[in-house]
C-alpha cells in the first residue's frame, strides 16, 4: 500500500532540502508541490496575465495542463507541455506563486494532480496544505518551521549560490509578506494540521534538522504500522 508523509510549513524552513534527503533514505518519491504554483505563476506572467487577476486566470486554466514528472529522483514541472523547471526559482516567481495560490480555482485545479501522485506511489510531499487539505490521511504529518530571520538567512545564501542578485533585507521582507499572505488567504491557508507534529529548526544545522525529522518520521511510522 502506498503511504504518504506530509510536510507543511512557511517558506525557507528547510522543507524541500530535508524532504529530498529523507526521500532518498526511505526510498520514497519526493513531491515539491510549490513547483506547481510556481509553474502556473510563471506561465501566467508569460501570457501577460497578473497572477492576482482572478478574472483572467480562471479562463486561462481551461484546457491547460500542468504535470510533475520524476526522473532519477529529480522532479521536473511542465506547463502546457513546456519544461519550466529551470525558470521558477526566482524571487519574482516566488511572489507570483504566492499570489496565484490564493485563487480558489487555482487550488481546485491543482488538487487532483497532487492526490493522483500520492495514490500510486509512496511519497514525501511538501507544501502548505498537504496535511490539512490534500492528503488528510497522510500517515505522518509534520509542520516544519523556524524563525523568519533564520529562514531568510538560509534563503539568502541559497539565492547567492545560484547567482541571483538580492539583499538579505529584501529576502526577509519578501518572506514575511509571503508568510502573511499564505497564512491569511481564505482558501486552504498555511496552518498546522491538528494531528501534525511541530518541528522548529531555528537553532539546527541542516544535519541536525535532517536527523530530528528522520527520528520523528521513523517513530511515527512505527506507531502506525499495520
Ligand atoms: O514551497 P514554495 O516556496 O515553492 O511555494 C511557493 C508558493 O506556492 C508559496 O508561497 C505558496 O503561496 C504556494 N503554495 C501553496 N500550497 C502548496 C505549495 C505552495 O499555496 N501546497
Amino acid at each position: 500500500m502506498a503511504y504518504a508523509i506530509a510536510i507543511d510549513g512557511p517558506a525557507g524552513a528547510g522543507k524541500s532540502t530535508i524532504a529530498r534527503i529523507l526521500a532518498k533514505e526511505l526510498g520514497l518519491i519526493y513531491v515539491d508541490t510549490g513547483a506547481l504554483y510556481r509553474a502556473l505563476g510563471y506561465y501566467m506572467l508569460g501570457q501577460g496575465i497578473d497572477p492576482a487577476d482572478e478574472e483572467r486566470i480562471v479562463p486561462a486554466l481551461e484546457g491547460l495542463t500542468v504535470a510533475l514528472t520524476h526522473q532519477n529522483g529529480e522532479q521536473r514541472v511542465l506547463v502546457a507541455g513546456e519544461d519550466v523547471t529551470a525558470h521558477i526559482r526566482t524571487p519574482e516567481i516566488s511572489m507570483a506563486a504566492s499570489r496565484i495560490s490564493a485563487i480558489p480555482a487555482v487550488r481546485a485545479f491543482l488538487l487532483q494532480a497532487q492526490r493522483d501522485i500520492a495514490a500510486v506511489e509512496s511519497v514525501i510531499m511538501d507544501g502548505r496544505d498537504i496535511g490539512t487539505t490534500i492528503l488528510p490521511n497522510a500517515r505522518v504529518k509534520i509542520f516544519l518551521t523556524a524563525s523568519s530571520e533564520s529562514r531568510a538567512t538560509r534563503r539568502y545564501a541559497e539565492l547567492q549560490e545560484k547567482g541571483i542578485h538580492t539583499t538579505y533585507e529584501e529576502v526577509l521582507s519578501d518572506m514575511v509578506k509571503r508568510d502573511y499572505e499564505d497564512s491569511h488567504r481564505a482558501s486552504s491557508p498555511l496552518r498546522q494540521a491538528d494531528d501534525a507534529i511541530l518541528v522548529d529548526t531555528s537553532n539546527d544545522t541542516l544535519e541536525q534538522s535532517v536527523a530530528r525529522l528522520k527520528a520523528v518520521v521513523m517513530d511515527r511510522l512505527q506507531q502506525t504500522e499495520e
